[in-house]
This record gives structure tokens, sequence and C-alpha cells, in this order.
């Protein structure tokens, strides 16, 4: 059985119009998930001893005292707080966190957390590229610090490198984060150079209009690295903006390939005997946002068993 953690809130936070995170971006998922065998979950809001495990006091005052009653209030260049967004990011690295309980007492081989706003651009003690909190990095540091693994392994597929992950690894041996994005691209890192200061980072630069075999075959390469890091959880930043059809990326894959990415994710854990949590990133074409995210909740179930 595979978990599903989502909440209503991810609704509640709002963007301009024509912002392409936008509300609907939540409802395109749930709808591709209806009807299959789930274990659903409502995603709670994140303790502040998890958030403070990446980022300071000072940040969360920040975020409260922007956050507006009514109307929306721009962060930076793309970021946007509605009344609603603090309780929307609180529950999306709050599901992460449960996620990450769950799968670790036993419920499930595999979780999927379905919330926006993204994480993976969150830097330590500012909001970057529609992200306010580093739900995988948070989950990851949960792992380590409050459930006493050793070895935690974050993969990223996002079109976008996950620059705020990478960011907040960096200097931490017992995580591996591996990461493939279009390149050049924005936010401009995640070159093969980027390697993390115990070598613990990895870095897959796909060339605009490379396709999905492309990026499977980089994949390969990172995921040897993955289980001989012999990792006891893998934390997934699954964005889905990679795809063909989407308009915030030029590489060109189609929905299979995410299932037969995950699956072979998939087959690593089994392999180290890990579970997974995949948490949503980025997609921004909602129809192939919501047939991609199919295609890897169905590669999880299988997964699962
Ligand atoms: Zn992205």
């Amino acid at each position: 059985m595979t978990l599903l953690f989502t909440h209503d809130a991810a609704a509640h936070h709002r963007t301009p119009p024509g912002h392409g995170e936008q509300p609907g971006r939540h409802a395109a998922v749930i709808d591709a998930l209806a009807g299959l065998a789930l274990d659903r979950r409502e995603a709670p809001l994140v303790r502040d001893a998890d958030l403070r495990l990446c980022l300071p006091q000072s940040y969360l005052d920040f975020l409260a005292e922007a956050l507006p009653a009514e109307g929306l209030r721009q962060l930076d260049e793309d970021t946007f707080l509605s009344s609603g967004s603090l309780e929307a990011a609180r529950r999306g690295a709050g599901g992460a966190v449960a996620a990450v309980d769950a799968v670790l007492d036993g419920a499930a081989a595999n979780a999927f957390v379905a919330m926006r706003p993204p994480g993976h651009h969150a830097l330590t003690d500012k909001p970057m590229g529609f992200c306010l909190f580093a739900n995988a990095a948070i989950a990851a540091k949960h792992a380590l610090d409050a459930r006493g693994l050793d070895r935690v392994a974050v993969l990223d597929f996002d079109v976008h490198h996950g620059n705020g992950t990478q960011a907040q690894l960096w200097d931490e041996a017992r995580t591996l984060f591996a990461s493939s994005q279009q390149y050049p691209h924005w936010p401009g890192t995640g070159a093969v150079e980027e390697r993390g200061a115990h070598d613990n980072v990895i870095n897959a630069p796909l060339p605009p209009e490379s396709d999905g075999a492309f990026g499977r075959a980089a994949w390969d390469a990172m995921l040897g690295r993955v289980a001989a890091f012999r990792p006891q959880l893998l934390i997934l930043s699954a964005g889905f903006d990679a795809h063909a059809d989407d308009p915030k990326g030029e590489l060109r894959w189609q929905d299979a390939d995410f299932a037969l990415l995950t699956a072979a994710i998939c087959d690593v854990a089994r392999d180290c005997d890990a579970a997974v949590v995949s948490c949503l990133e980025g997609g921004y074409n909602l129809a192939a946002l919501g047939r991609s995210a199919r295609a890897h909740v169905d590669a999880l179930m299988r997964a699962a068993g």
C-alpha cells in the first residue's frame, strides 16, 4: 500500500492571475489520483522543532509578519504570500515529516506528499522560486536527527535544480543529494562540479531538448552511487516540469519516463531495504502534471506491492 498525504490547505495558497504555480495544480494531481487504492492521510502542520532543524526562528518570524490578512504580498520576483500560504507550506513540510515517520514505522513501503507550494528552492532564511520551506531537506533532517537514521538519500528530478535542498545538505555527510536538471536553466546552479563538502552531492546537468531516455541514462549512473551509499531512506523531490508539454522547461520527457525513473529508484530502495517518501515539486501544464503524477504514483504502488 502506498500512502498519500495531502490537505485542502494546498489550494488556499494563492498566487497572481497567470502565475504558473497556481491552486489548480493541487486539484490536477488529486483528481489524477482519484479512485486509486491509496492509504489517504491528512498532511499535518509541521512542528516548529522540525522546521528549526533547517532554518532559524528569525525566518519563521519574518514569514508570520509578512503574511497578509487579505490580498497578496510579493516576497521576491516570483514568490507570493496570501492569507492561506503559511498553513499550506506548514502542511507541505508537515506532510513530508509525517510521511517519513509513517514509512519508518512500517505503515507502508512508500508515500507521496501532494502539497504546494513546492520546496526545493527555499533557502535557509529566504524564500525563493515559489518555495517557502525546503520540505525534502526538512524531512531528511527529521529522519536523521529525530529518528536516528545514519544515511538518507535525497533525489530530485525536477527540471529546475534543487538549489535550496543542495544548500541545506551541502555540509551534511549523512546525506547524499542526487539531482538532474536542465542546464543551463534557472536558477543557474547544478553543474557537475558542485559536489558537496563531503562529496555528498551529485549533479546531472541535462541539455535543453534532451529526452527522457537521456535523463534516465544519467539517472542510471547516479543510482549506482546512491545504491553504494546504502541509504536507509530515499526522499524524492518529484517535479514533473521536465515534461515535453511543460511551459517552464525545455526537456522532452513523456508521462512514461516518470514511471520508468520511479521504478528504477524503487528498485534501488528495495535493494537497500529502504522506504521512499516522494514530495511534489514542480509541474505547470495541468494536464501533463496530472498524467505524470499518476504515472509516478502508479509506479510507487507497484513497488509497494
Ligand atoms: Zn521546477
